[in-house]
C-alpha cells in the first residue's frame, strides 16, 4: 500500500453519493463521515455543505485534465 504525499486523492473507484457518478468531490465533515460527490452535485450542494463543512477535497479541475499515468 503505498501512502500519499499530501491530501488523500479521488479515485475512479470513489462515486458520487447522490447519482453514481466519478466524484471528484470529497467533503469531510465536522461531526464525522464524509460524502463523495460529482463535479454537478459538489456545485448543487455547495452552500448546503459549507457550513458543516470541515475538510473539502476539490479535484474537479482533473475533469479538466489529461489522463494521468498510473504507476503500479
Ligand atoms: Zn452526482
Amino acid at each position: 500500500m503505498n501512502t500519499t504525499l499530501e491530501a488523500p486523492r479521488l479515485t475512479a473507484h470513489d462515486r458520487c453519493d447522490r447519482c453514481g457518478a466519478q466524484a471528484y468531490v470529497k467533503v469531510v465533515l465536522t461531526a464525522g463521515g464524509e460524502l463523495m460527490f460529482c463535479a454537478h452535485h459538489a456545485r448543487a450542494h455547495a452552500s448546503a455543505l459549507e457550513p458543516i463543512a470541515d475538510q473539502v477535497i476539490d479535484e474537479t479541475d482533473r475533469l479538466h485534465a489529461k489522463p494521468e499515468l498510473v504507476e503500479d
